[in-house]
């Protein structure tokens, strides 16, 4: 089920948390590992845990759309818990293992930080055309007081105010941004470490929500650079199929 490319060590470490979780010894409570992380493909409800019991009387586990519980008419099927945990776990870890799609990552997350450091540049352009605008409307204001009226200079006041007005909301709007720098190094330790946590603490970590379809999961991860949200644009991990699903993987 697991492929071989995955590290060995990761690989029990993340098998036997998962077979710990189902068996339990000394806890009573199973533990759902994607809980308050999926959300339906279909209806946008959150997918939450569902027990049944079998005719032998074994307990099942299954991950329900909370809206077809609740009859919204979604028709959206159930999945067995540890058959959507194994292969979300098992994907996370396969991918984030690769040499290359971890260039991929870094790659995108570099390419999207140019971007932002580049759009926050700005300011900087924002503030001389700002000085420029406050030195053209003295220079209008003191002809006014000479006497000089026409249609011309108050027209032209009027549209050094307009330009004024906007230059101070857009000067406002870069200021809220702050520009962060992210090493590749930095990315590549992000990564690397999350590698190493048990499967709940990888969850929780790096996976920001996973959309759910009968034929395909889409999964979210965090954004390891600090860049405000608006910014964000995504950048794309993954495309595969993994046991009957098509599975992709984006950074948000
Ligand atoms: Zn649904």
């Amino acid at each position: 089920m697991y492929p071989q490319i995955v590290p060995r060590e990761i690989f029990d470490r993340v098998r036997s948390k998962i077979t710990a979780n189902k068996y339990g010894k000394l806890s009573v409570e199973v533990v759902y590992l994607l809980r308050h992380k999926l959300k339906c493909g279909y209806c946008g409800q959150p997918i939450s845990a569902e027990t049944g019991t079998s005719k032998t009387g074994a307990k099942k586990r299954y991950y329900k759309c909370y809206g077809r519980k609740n009859h919204n008419g979604c028709q959206k099927s159930m999945m067995r818990k540890d058959q959507l945990e194994n292969l979300v776990v098992s994907t996370i870890i396969d991918e984030l293992s690769k040499p290359k799609t971890l260039d991929q990552i870094v790659a995108g997350l570099l390419e999207e930080q140019e971007r932002y450091i580049k759009e926050h540049y700005m300011l900087n352009v924002l503030l001389r055309e700002q000085r420029q605008v406050e030195t053209s409307i003295e220079n209008v204001m003191e002809a006014i007081e000479r006497g000089v009226i026409t249609n011309t200079t108050t027209k032209r006041l009027k549209d050094l105010e307009a330009r004024q007005e906007e230059l101070d909301r857009q000067i406002l709007i870069e200021r809220s941004k702050n520009a962060v720098r992210v090493s590749v190094e930095e990315i590549k330790m992000y990564y690397k470490e999350a590698l190493a946590l048990e499967a709940q603490m990888l969850i929780n970590y790096i996976v920001k929500e996973i959309v759910m379809y009968d034929d395909k999961i889409e999964i979210f991860f965090h954004k390891p650079t600090r860049n405000s949200p608006d910014e964000s644009r995504g950048c794309f991990v993954y495309k595969g199929r993994n046991e009957n699903f098509d599975v992709q993987i984006w950074i948000v």
